[in-house]
């Protein structure tokens, strides 16, 4: 059986001070998250390194990117030594935001994703399908052509990896796809998984739902089958909602 996990993706929010007022309320409600689930969160890197610090052990560490070279003449670029040195756990990769603004295309992805377990990370592979793919019907084309590549390089191991199904329509906008159409989709993202990795692997892999989860809905959407639990940007900045979310899975 799968660990549930709930991570929080803080996009380019929070300074160094704001991590740490984040880190004094989940402090102080550390009894509210369970032992038998995994959490982190991912602050902007400059609140990195205070983030590793200050949050208590049960809640993990993760980048929001990372470069596929260890280093290099890369202007403004993160690479994995440096997150080496913080202790991160997990990186994030391939974000919609990443892919649609700063044009990461799935090769480069895939490569991260290397890189990333190389360096003893953990890759949160983000997929997903915009608006004008989801109205053509290409949702589970796109889905798992991204999740095939993203896998290309990848370890057979199905614990080395997590992948977040993050529909693009949904993110930041309140709209989210039924439990069960994101069960579809993400059982259909399993089956790529198998593919890559073999069936044993798979099974252990974790898949999240991604794109406006809350307290609210996170329940519905983790007691599907497939769904191992959530990415959340929004409600994840607020450290209340973090363990409300905890306590409604
Ligand atoms: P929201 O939860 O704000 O919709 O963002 C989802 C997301 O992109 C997490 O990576």
């Amino acid at each position: 059986t799968r660990r549930k996990m709930l991570v929080g993706n803080w996009k380019m929010y929070k300074t160094i001070a704001e991590t740490r007022s984040f880190a004094e309320v989940l402090g102080r409600n550390l009894g509210k998250l369970s032992a038998e689930m995994d959490f982190a969160v991912c602050p902007p890197f400059t609140a990195l390194q205070v983030a590793k610090v200050v949050l208590p052990t049960q809640v993990a560490v993760g980048a929001q990117n990372m470069h596929q070279s260890k280093n290099g003449a890369f202007t403004g670029e993160v690479a994995a030594p440096m997150l080496q040195e913080i202790g991160v756990k997990y990186v994030v990769l391939g974000h919609s935001e990443r892919r649609q603004m700063f044009a990461e295309t799935d090769e480069a992805v895939r490569d991260k994703v290397e890189a990333a377990q190389e360096a003893g990370f953990i890759p949160i592979l983000c997929v997903g399908e915009n608006d004008a793919e989801r109205n053509s019907g290409e949702t589970m084309t796109v889905v798992a052509r991204q999740t095939q590549i993203g896998l290309e390089k990848a370890r057979p191991d199905g614990d080395a990896i997590v992948i977040a199904y993050e529909p693009v329509w949904a993110i930041g906008t309140g709209k989210t796809p039924s439990p069960k159409d994101a069960e579809k989709v993400i059982a259909a993202i399993r089956e790529v998984v198998v593919v890559a990795l073999g069936e044993t692997e798979a099974a252990k892999t974790r898949i999240l739902y991604g794109g406006s989860v809350k307290p609210a809905n996170i329940a519905e959407f983790v007691a599907e089958k497939d769904i191992d639990g959530a990415l959340v940007g929004g409600a994840s900045l607020d450290p209340e909602s973090f363990v409300a979310m905890a306590e409604a899975m």
